[in-house]
């Protein structure tokens, strides 16, 4: 399969699906530049090899056609910014003025359309739209893991116009590159350490991970479904009652799989949720009756931290308690600082999914994890086993 690396861009023009769905403010100002900035390396390699680059992008949840508020216009000064150069705007991503400017553009000139979902065509995956976009550029590159496992236009139908000259961008081959280090070839021992509210949210993925990993940490608000799957008291702590009998299982099969599964000892409980509320520790199957499990306590930081630091391959999806209330944030510092640890002696670490990016950047750790995946959604459904319809499209002959 041909890779950027290996790929001579000159003279070429080259169309690229970029995660550029950034927050603004009321201004129209970019708040966190993050997947701007990740994209950058993919456009300096073709415009250093003498090519020329069209940057597509969608840009939050329009409605009905153009929005100014979603009009990705508002990125050009950030991204002339990164680039150091005038990058050009296209107001309609397809159409003759889009494919004229599209023409024009010399070796070096980077040229961004408007936001792809002004179109309904995009979500549904239309190949008329599909062939329009396709139809501006020489090759394709796909640099969006965050839309990976969707199959709309931009991201896997526009990938059956170029059948040869199609390629991952650096975003989607480091993600790609990652994950196969953790889910592929992990080094032992592998512990995933799950959080975060729902069992029904994570449960294929646990089921999934139960093949795979020596070590599985379950922590957050799951983890009050499987102390009432015990026969334990929860108080009024966050539960799944349909999925009661799912936890069950789960627990039945990690043991049948050799799984070390290690839920939390002791529970830091509330009297209400809220960061003010009074807090009290108790043992994780003993929450007083009209309170709820907020955060895990000392003792289990310390049974998980202890894992944490002797495993050489690390997963982490889901806080392990309400880590937006300050208060309430102990549990998921601690192992968040222990896997940053774990991976200063040598460990390889992967973050991904989102309230555990959220947190990790919360604590100014991104820097000091391996990997942060940028996916969400897509890298659940990776983990989880499923083939990504932008990741196919691109593998397939
Ligand atoms: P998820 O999106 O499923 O990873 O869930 C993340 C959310 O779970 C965060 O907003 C946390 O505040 C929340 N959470 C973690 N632990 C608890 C808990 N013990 N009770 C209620 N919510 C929790």
């Amino acid at each position: 399969m041909k890779t950027i690396d290996t790929y001579n861009f000159k003279n070429k023009r080259a169309i690229i699906r970029v995660d550029f769905n950034v927050p603004l403010n009321s201004q129209y100002e970019i708040t966190d530049d993050t997947r701007i900035r990740a994209a950058m390396p993919t456009v300096q390699k073709i415009l250093a090899d003498g090519g020329s680059v069209i940057l597509m992008s969608h840009l939050g949840r329009p409605k009905e056609g153009p929005e100014e508020k979603f009009s990705l216009v508002h990125l050009i000064p950030t991204l002339e910014e990164k680039l150091n150069l005038h990058v050009q705007f296209a107001p309609d991503c397809i159409g003759d003025q889009a494919r004229q400017m599209a023409e024009n553009l010399s070796s070096g000139e980077v040229l961004l359309l408007e936001n792809l979902r002004f179109y309904k065509e995009e979500a549904k995956g239309n190949k008329e739209f599909a062939e329009k976009l396709a139809g501006l550029a020489d090759v394709y590159v796909n640099d969006a893991f965050g839309t990976a496992h969707r199959a709309h236009a931009s991201t896997t139908i526009i990938a059956n116009f170029f059948p040869e000259e199609k390629l991952f961008g650096y975003v989607i081959q480091n993600e790609l590159n990652s994950i196969d280090s953790v889910i592929g070839q992990s080094r032992k021992p592998f512990t995933a350490i799950l959080g975060g509210a729902k069992v029904s949210s994570k449960i294929t993925i646990i089921e999934n991970l139960l093949s795979k990993v020596d070590n599985l940490i379950i922590g957050g608000g799951m983890t009050y479904t499987f102390v009432k799957a015990m026969g334990g008291s929860i108080g009024n702590s966050l539960v799944e009652t349909d999925y009661i009998d799912t936890a069950k299982k789960v627990m039945e099969k990690a043991k049948e799989a050799g799984v070390k599964l290690l839920l939390p000892i002791d529970s830091v409980n509330g009297d209400a949720f809220d960061n003010d509320a009074k807090r009290e520790t108790s043992s994780i199957d003993a929450v007083p009756e009209n309170w709820l499990g907020m955060d895990i306590g000392d003792k289990t930081i310390e049974l998980f931290c202890n894992t944490i630091l002797n495993s050489s391959t690390i997963l982490w999806n889901g806080p392990m308690g309400v880590f937006e209330m300050s208060n309430f944030q102990k549990g998921t510092f601690e192992i968040a600082q222990a896997i940053t640890e774990s991976t200063q002696n040598g460990a390889f670490s992967l973050v991904g999914g989102g309230d555990s990016v959220a947190a990790v950047n919360k604590f100014n750790m991104a820097d000091k994890v391996s990997y942060v995946s940028t996916g969400g959604g897509a890298l659940l459904e990776y983990i989880e086993g499923k083939e990504l319809p932008g990741i196919k499209a691109i593998r397939e002959k």
